[in-house]
């Protein structure tokens, strides 16, 4: 019998499901059970073109139509989305292996969220009016075009929303190409925006890895690149959209700082470390994974940490009270267990977890190390699973320098009860995305994004309109043209 999750074919473009077998199957394998539920197929080169020739042409006539109508089409699938919340949640936890308990609450609502944020923005999209004496300019700002969105595996169904609302919101047209491992959301994403209106071919979704991506990313018809993945994969999409001069966005990976003075509130610093290490596994790519701690505190904060890390409930991700799942991939999980035994190899102290968990599936359990230096390969490189490293500090001028003291910059936080220290502090992290006594808030109204080598470009907020939108200027005379001869 058919699975579920199996999607009714690989690819979604100019307003319906199209399938090609001749392209290299991709198993979709449950993270929870190891089991394959799913097969779809990477695009072929002739499955790159029909998706590629139908946005360029369907995009003409979407941004000739008013902001309100394309924000009314984005509304309405923000309401269907809600509606479905938890046939979508399923799905999501089919696709990743994420708890039910978490894809009820972060998945399809952010993805509505932003499809309703953009769609609200749609219709005020509007330019200046510049007085130059009897003369005068007006900006207009405008479509980019044909944008591509490419997408890791943690959030498929939000990335999928995040890059498709505000694109389609300024009257551009988009190719989604979700990563290989997560497969499965982002055709719901296309399938419920041509049900709430979108014309056919403003949003379609095609399969495929790396090469797939590349091909997207190098087409001459495409004004415009959104990536979500490492830094890597970001070095090398960003090199080959410059290219061909194109527009780009990238958000990548991190390593990012979370801060801890002794006067801060124990357990909401407890509960900051754990949002920013433990949601999704530690699959998030903003997440605080070097916690910084001032040394009055470092045992107390420990011990608490402990105790409340010892309540996360692992198994079924289908059941509710389930609170921590699998890796996405066995791959991943070899990966994290890789630099679990670095961990420990470099001297640092498992203060809990350590290993794979002892049940079926990717699962490992959330890890604490303790008494981690600077140089330790855990403190610098991006785990992308539930490690936590607890660093030691004495000084607020010390705890800058070392935060700082790293190739990322995604984000980064201060728990602190002293509020001009917060701001002082914040002020000097080189980072995107902070927070002041929270971890990991993400709402649409506010921008996301990295600096450094964690990314250019911002996602939501009106910052999004920024990066999917261009502006014409345009200068008007009243009088005659002087000229010299
Ligand atoms: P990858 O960088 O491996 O892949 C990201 C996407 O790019 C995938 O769809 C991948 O395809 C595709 N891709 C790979 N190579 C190319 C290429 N040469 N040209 C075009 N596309 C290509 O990242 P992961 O999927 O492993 O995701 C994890 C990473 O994403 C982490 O580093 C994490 O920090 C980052 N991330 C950043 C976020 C942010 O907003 N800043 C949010 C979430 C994750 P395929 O996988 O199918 O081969």
């Amino acid at each position: 019998m058919t699975h579920p999750a199996q999607p009714k074919a690989s690819h979604f473009i100019n307003g319906e499901y199209v399938e090609d077998t001749a392209g290299t199957p991709i198993p979709v394998i449950y993270a929870a059970t190891g089991e394959q539920i799913a097969t779809v197929y990477a695009a072929t080169p002739a499955i790159v073109e029909q998706a590629l020739s139908t946005a360029k042409e369907a995009q003409k006539a979407w941004a000739k139509m008013t902001g309100t109508e394309r924000g009314r089409i984005l509304r309405r699938a923000a309401d269907i989305m809600r509606e479905r919340n938890h046939e979508l949640s399923v799905l999501e936890t089919y696709d990743t292996g994420k708890p039910l308990q978490e894809t009820l609450v972060a998945d399809a609502t952010s993805g509505a969220d932003a499809l309703e944020y953009f769609g609200g923005l749609a219709g005020s999209l509007t330019g200046e009016h510049i007085p130059m004496g009897e003369d005068w300019v007006y900006t207009v700002r405008e479509a980019l075009g044909l944008c591509v969105g490419i997408g890791a595996w943690n959030y498929p169904t939000q990335i999928a929303c995040w890059k498709g609302a505000p694109a389609l919101a300024c009257g551009n047209s988009m190719v989604f190409k979700p990563s290989e491992t997560t497969p499965l959301c982002a055709l719901k994403v296309a399938e419920i925006l041509h049900e709430a209106g979108a014309p056919a071919g403003i949003y379609n979704v095609i399969q495929g890895m790396g090469e797939v991506g590349g091909a997207l990313v190098t087409d001459p018809r495409v004004d415009k690149v959104s990536l979500t993945g490492s830094v890597p994969t970001g070095k090398k999409v960003y090199a080959a959209a410059a290219e061909g001069m194109k527009h780009v966005t990238m958000e990548l990976g991190g390593k990012s700082p979370l801060i801890i003075f002794d006067d801060a509130d124990i357990d909401n610093a407890v509960g900051g470390a754990i949002n920013g290490n433990f949601y999704s596994s530690g699959q998030v790519c903003s997440n605080g994974t070097r916690v910084f701690v001032q040394k009055g505190i470092k045992e107390k904060f420990l011990a608490r940490l402990a105790e409340r890390t010892g309540n996360a409930i692992l198994g079924d991700p289908m059941d509710e009270a389930t609170s921590f799942g699998p890796m996405v991939t066995e791959n991943q999980m070899n990966i994290v267990l890789g630099y679990i035994e670095k961990g420990k190899e470099e001297g640092a102290r498992v203060v809990c977890g350590g290993n794979r968990a002892d049940m079926p599936g990717y699962y490992i359990q959330p890890t604490v190390f303790a008494d981690v230096t600077d140089d330790m390969t855990i403190a610098r490189e991006e785990i992308f699973g539930p490690v936590m490293s607890v660093l030691d500090f004495d000084t607020e001028e010390e705890v800058i320098a070392r935060a700082n003291d790293t190739e990322f910059g995604l984000s980064a936080g201060v728990f602190t009860n002293d509020f001009s220290r917060a701001h002082r502090v914040i002020g000097q992290l080189e980072a995107g995305s902070c927070f002041i006594n929270s971890y990991n808030d993400a709402p649409v109204e506010a921008p996301f994004g990295g600096v450094k080598a964690s990314g250019v470009g911002r996602e939501n907020s009106k910052e999004a309109i920024k990066h999917f939108s261009q502006v014409k200027s345009v200068y008007v005379r009243m009088g005659d043209v002087e000229a010299a001869f």
